[in-house]
């Protein structure tokens, strides 16, 4: 039931440097915020988080759509959610191959005793190539 006063919908916009990925009327959201994942509804508080190499969906009516994300914020507002990310991808746009490749040389850096290895950088690829992999699993499912 509404409550009067309190927004019905959420719009929501995702954007890159790239390009603006997703403008939709949606009717909820996860976010991966660096301190963990939350959920806004319709009236929620505003904030601005800060956010972490994770999974994104949004959900109208009873469909959810996923994508990865990486760095960036995202501007909470009671009818707005914004993201400015440095890395968004839909799950069905995710090179699966791609990513396994990615997932490969990043353990084998963090496997190595080479010096020169920037192991922080390979943990990056690590996560990142995990997420993909996870997200692009999601690709057409029903909530
Ligand atoms: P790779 O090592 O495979 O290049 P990466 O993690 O270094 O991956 P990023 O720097 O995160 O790549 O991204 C560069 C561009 O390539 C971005 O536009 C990103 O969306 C895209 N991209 C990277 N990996 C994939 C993938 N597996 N599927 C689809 N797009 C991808």
């Amino acid at each position: 039931m509404a409550i009067p006063g309190l927004p019905t919908s959420l719009t929501l916009e995702i954007v890159t440097p790239d390009r603006a990925l997703v403008a939709e009327q949606v009717d909820e959201v996860e976010v991966p915020g660096s301190r963990g994942y939350f959920g806004v509804l319709p009236g929620h508080a505003p904030l601005l988080a800060s956010l972490q190499v994770g999974e994104f969906w949004y959900r109208k009516g009873q469909e959810k759509y996923y994508l990865a994300i990486a760095f960036g914020f995202v501007e909470v507002l009671p009818d707005k959610v914004t993201v400015l990310a440095q890395i968004a991808e839909r799950a069905e746009d995710i090179d699966q191959r791609r990513a396994e490749q990615a997932k490969a040389r990043a353990e084998e850096r963090m496997g190595s005793r080479n010096p020169d290895i920037d192991f922080e950088r390979a943990r990056v690829a690590m996560m990142k190539s995990l997420i993909r992999l996870q997200v692009s699993s999601r690709a057409r499912t029903h909530v």
